[in-house]
């Protein structure tokens, strides 16, 4: 009998999201059990609302926005864009250097398939946003995951950066503010990486998708503006900043010296086409949305929930034996370490598993960001100040008595 398997392109690709832990509140949720979610980065289910002025602009647009667009986006949008690219001293992009997409997520598995053939290189962060490790395999490359160091506040590791790289790199993937780190990278570091790039003739990758969300009165430093020389393919989005993941609304920027990359911006603008366009009442509400900054910051200074809950989450994890966390400086992810030897703890993912069946609460192993070693794992601190005592009261509680068998 003829079965049908999934092509032999997806055998590598490595997206380790989803699995048993999933699987398992899959399982509770249909049983009608009630779960605590730290595992997801999608900020409506947890009662954040985006600006009104900003869904406004949306539904006023509908009736004008239902035809396919160009394909890299409507013109009001990319030009909203590129002025926002001003702001951030990203240097050289014109509305024609603008790709809006469903998602950055679209359009960065299209900056892979446009650029990489088999056996390309790019150089990836450990741990990952493991969408790019997934979009680098998928095109026929190999991630080639560079350290970011927990001692050193999870900031890139220069010297492994340095020391993988081959004459088949073709670029670095820079994920500033960090998923699932919540790291903010300082000038110096972002310095060495584009001289590492500017060395190599490497393209950079820019993931500053939570560029807005940065606390304590830090400021985001975009990598584009540091490397006007180089090509800095830069993405972002409204899906964090403004609390609105379901509309599917990313963008992707090509900054900075472009005249070596005739090639692979044909390849990008083929890719585009071939979607025809991304969803056009999202991309309508883009000048609204980057018009209205003010809203997003509410949520980043004391008294704020975004800042409330991460302070609430540090200490948490502080007052539990075994565990230790780099605060936060951005976004709204941290990654704690497990002292796993006290716990005895091989497999992270087990470990996720257990808590989940004990104790209701769903985070994500520290595997799913391709770090190696089971002594990480992933906490979303969306959910309220209430929920989130109610998890990390039962994580002191589990850990009190926890042993890997
Ligand atoms: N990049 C990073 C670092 C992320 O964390 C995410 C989502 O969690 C994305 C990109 C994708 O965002 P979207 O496709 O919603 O724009």
């Amino acid at each position: 009998m003829r079965t049908f398997e999934k092509s032999s392109k997806l055998d590598n690709v490595c997206y380790d999201i989803r699995g048993p832990v999933m699987d398992e509140a899959d399982r509770m949720i249909a049983a009608g059990e009630r779960i605590v979610k730290l595992n997801i980065g999608n900020p409506a289910p947890f009662g954040f609302r985006a600006p009104d002025a900003v869904i406004d602009t949306m539904s006023n647009n509908l009736t004008l926005t239902e035809g396919y667009s160009d394909s890299k986006g409507l013109f009001s949008a990319r030009e909203a864009i590129v002025k926002y690219c001003k702001l951030k001293n990203i240097p050289n992009v014109t509305v024609d250097d603008v790709y809006t997409g469903n998602g950055a997520s679209e359009l960065i598995t299209m900056s892979m398939q446009g650029l990489l053939n088999n056996g390309d290189e790019v150089l990836v962060p450990a741990p990952d946003y493991p969408l790019w490790t997934a979009s680098v395999t998928l095109a026929g490359g190999t991630a080639v995951h560079y350290i970011c160091d927990e001692q050193s506040e999870w900031n890139p590791d220069i010297e492994d950066i340095r020391s993988k790289i081959t004459d088949k790199t073709k670029g670095i993937v820079v994920i500033n503010p960090n998923n699932p780190t919540g790291a903010l990278y300082p000038r110096e570091i972002l310095e060495q990486i584009v001289d590492l790039a500017r060395e190599h003739e490497l393209i950079l990758f820019a993931d500053e998708i939570y560029d807005r969300l940065v606390m304590d009165g830090h400021e985001h430093i975009a990598l584009a503006s540091l490397a006007p020389d180089l090509l800095t393919v830069s993405f972002n989005g409204l899906s964090k900043s403004h609390l609105i993941a379901g509309y599917r609304c990313g963008w992707m920027c090509l900054a900075g010296d472009k005249s070596k990359a005739k090639g692979y911006v044909e390849g990008l603008k083929l890719l585009s086409s071939m979607r025809l366009c991304s969803n056009v009442p999202a991309q309508s509400l883009i000048p609204a949305a980057l018009d209205n900054l003010e809203d997003t910051k509410k949520l980043l200074v004391p008294g704020g929930r975004v800042y409330e809950q991460r302070n609430y989450v540090v200490d948490a994890i502080a007052d539990i034996p075994g565990l230790s966390v780099v605060k936060p400086k951005a976004a709204f992810y941290c990654f704690p370490k497990i002292d796993i030897k006290k716990f005895n703890i091989t497999d992270d993912e087990q470990f996720a598993l257990d808590f989940l069946k004990e104790k209701h609460i769903l985070f994500t192993h520290g595997k799913g960001f391709h770090w190696d070693e089971p002594d990480h794992f992933r906490i979303v601190y969306l959910p309220c100040v209430d929920d989130l005592k109610i998890a990390m009261e039962a994580m002191k509680d589990f850990m009190a008595t926890y042993k890997q068998a």
